[in-house]
Parts: C-alpha cells; structure tokens; sequence
C-alpha cells in the first residue's frame, strides 16, 4: 500500500519563528501474503505471529530517544502505512498514537490521523475500534472491483469485502479514501472507471488511483523479464487515466494530485503536507523520516528494515537507522519543486527559498522561462505549477528544472 481537507497551511507558510510543522509517519511492516506487484518493505507473516505490543513497545522506545529533536515543532497528522496496518490490534495502535501526540503535547481531535487498511484484515469492527482510539481516516486497499482483477493482483480479499470495507469505515465517521490501481491487462479504460461511482455511493471521498508499475525485484517484475505478463500499451494506460479522472470529476471528487482526487474539504493533509516538502519523523521498521536542521540544512534517515533486528536495537537503547542523509539547498531545491509541482497548487517558491536558503529560480530561470512558453508551468505569483493537462508528462518537466 502506499502509502495521505481543506489545505491547512505548510510549514513554509509559518512566518519564522513559529513552531515547525512535522508529520509523524508509522510504519508497519506486515501483510498477509506478498503481493506480486509490491516492493515495499514487508514481511508475510501469520497473523498469531504479529507482535503487537513488544512493536508497540519498540516504537514508543523510539520516539522517546527521538524526542530531543522534536521539541518546538507542531504535530499536524499521523499516518499509519505499511505493509498492512490494519492488522495490528488497535489497542496497540492507539498506543503508540497516544504516545506521538503527547510528546507533541498536540491533541487527538485536532489532527488528522490516517491508517492504511486492507479489507481482507478489516473485519466487522476493525473500523469501529480505530475511530475508537483517535483514527480519523481510513485509506482502504480496494485496488479493484473486478474479481479477474483481484486475481490477477493476487490480492487477499473479493469485490463484496472492499465495498464492504469503504461502508463500514465510512459508517463509523472515518474520513474514506480507496486505492485503486490502474492500467491492468485485465480491465478495459471504461471498465477501470467504472470503479469510482459505487465506491463514492459506499462512503469514499478521496480516491488514489496508481498506476500499476513493474517492479524489478518482485514476481511481475520476472514475469515481465520472461515475457509472460500482460500488460497495457503506454495509450490504453494514458486513456485510462484520463477516464478515471472524468469519473472522478463526475461524482465530485477534485484532481488535486497527478493520482490523487477528493471531494472538496477531503484533500488528505498528511499526504499534501510531505508534497510541501514538509518535515516528517518516521517511526518503526524501515521508516524515514526527514527534518530541516537549520534553513538550507536537512537531515534524513531511514531505519533498518527487518522488524525483528529493528526491535533488537531499540530494546538495546539504540537508535535503529540503517543510513542517513544530509541534504543541502540544491537538493531541497530540487525535492520541493519535484513534490510541489506534484499537485495543483504547485510549488510555492518563496517558501521554498525560506527553507532551501537560497532562490529556487537561481540556476534554472531560463529553463522555467522556456517551460512556461510551451505551456508546461504555470507561475501564479509566488507559485509554480504544470497545468493538470500535462501532469502526465510530469518528469520530464521537472528533469528539465534539475
Ligand atoms: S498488501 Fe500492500 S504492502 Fe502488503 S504486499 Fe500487498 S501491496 Fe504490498
């Protein structure tokens, strides 16, 4: 899964010297069977096996070695990702949810607090007892209504168990956000979109509709190699696209990201904060987390990736990174227009300036001067944007800034 209202404001939007605007990202790293297609960093395992509190534990650990670097910051969402969140008991969850939002001294009721959710591990109540425990959205891993489809993808639950999944979350006052992957042999573009109505008609309000890519370390990706995948040509998948966003637009739900739609006040603030190229702290196996040190200054890291060597160090007292990274004003440059531009509101220069330390359209004036000619950005004032029609041409736009 992959892991994202009204647009609050960014961090950039602080005038300085108010609190920095972080998100805490929680990642979980179990699923019931590896999907063919995925190359997250999961582990299949049985759900008996899950060790809820000893990874609650763990990561509560974490956040207290962590705590030094989150002082004056504000917390603005939460998102459970994975892997497969909802497996975990949401008493653990709400554990650690507890934990985050009182080291921010924030307040459950005021965020935004996301979990990733698939329907073959969303029983009857699971809905119920999230909310319960301070989850206000539900991400749910619908990838398809088409049955062939679900085999295809080699998913873990029906047709009847996703749309039932989206209601009842929807039933319990989440906020209901469905993945759905496009551009898969076994679904015609009509048939794709096709999709969208009867999931708004059970309680969605924001749809992500991905691609389907073919990674090289995962089973499509060697079936690929040998030639027995079928896949879509480049046209089918563009025509695809651009149906699923009519269908979208025709129940209402706003394209506010190349793969992103959602009714109005629905936008998902964790995911529009990291398009903003905001600060993020990443908890828990394989996580990474993100946070400017001083502007024009960034440090990021990724934690180790096992689950069980990832609790072994914490229960040692240390910290589990298994690499960092420094950035400095060229990549943050380089990061905030690539997410920026992202979305329909582009990337905001000035904000970007306070946070890389230098001008972003430094080195790159004639390139954005040129790009602007043919059409592909767009400068609203202080912001940059590529128009929607040519979202699908994005990387080369942005290449070209680099
Ligand atoms: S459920 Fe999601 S994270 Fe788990 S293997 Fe399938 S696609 Fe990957």
């Amino acid at each position: 899964m992959t892991g994202t209202i009204a647009a609050r404001h960014g961090p950039h939007d602080a005038p300085s010297g108010e609190a920095q605007a972080t998100s805490v990202y929680v990642h979980v790293p179990w699923c019931v069977r590896r999907c063919p297609y995925c190359d997250f960093a999961t582990r299949a395992v049985e759900p008996a096996a899950i060790a809820h509190e000893r990874y609650a534990d763990a990561i509560l650990r974490e956040l207290e070695r962590r705590a030094p670097a989150l002082e004056g910051r504000r917390l603005v969402s939460v998102f459970f990702g994975g892997g497969t969140p909802s497996l975990w008991n949401p008493q653990a969850l709400g554990r650690v949810l507890r934990g985050i939002v009182g080291a921010f001294g924030a307040r459950l009721g005021e965020l935004e607090v996301s979990v990733e959710c698939n329907p073959g591990s969303f029983e009857d109540d699971r809905a119920a007892q999230l909310v319960e425990v301070g989850v206000t959205r539900l991400s749910i891993g619908v990838q398809s209504l088409d049955e062939a489809t679900l085999a295809f993808l080699g998913r873990a639950h029906d047709a009847r168990q996703a749309l039932r999944s989206v209601r009842s979350a929807s039933e319990c006052g989440a906020a209901v956000s469905a993945d759905l992957i496009i551009g898969v042999a076994t679904l015609s573009a009509m048939e794709t979109a096709a999709q969208v109505a009867p999931l708004v008609e059970a309680g969605a309000r924001h749809v992500s509709a991905y691609v389907l890519t073919i990674e090289p370390g995962t089973r499509f990706g060697a079936l690929h190699r040998a030639g027995r995948l079928p896949i879509r040509t480049e046209d089918d998948v563009v025509e695809t696209y651009w149906r699923l966003a009519d269908a979208c637009a025709a129940v209402g739900l706003e394209h506010y990201e190349v793969s992103n739609h959602a009714a109005p006040g629905q936008r998902c603030v964790h995911n529009l904060h990291y398009w903003r190229a905001g600060d993020y702290v990443g908890l828990g196996a394989a996580a990474v987390g993100c946070l400017l040190e001083t502007p024009g200054r960034a440090r990021r890291w990724r934690n180790e990736p096992d689950p069980d060597r990832y609790m072994a160090l914490v229960e040692a007292g240390r910290l589990p990174e298994a690499d960092e990274e420094r950035l400095g004003p060229a990549e943050l440059v380089r990061e905030g227009l690539m997410l920026g531009l992202r979305t329909d509101e582009g990337a905001d220069m000035r904000a970007l300036a306070r946070r890389a330390g230098v001008e972003p359209s430094h080195g790159r004036a004639q390139a954005i001067a040129r790009r602007i000619e043919r059409g592909d950005l767009v400068r609203d004032e202080q912001r940059l944007r590529v128009p929607r029609s040519r979202w699908l041409v994005l990387d080369s736009i942005v290449v070209d800034l680099f």
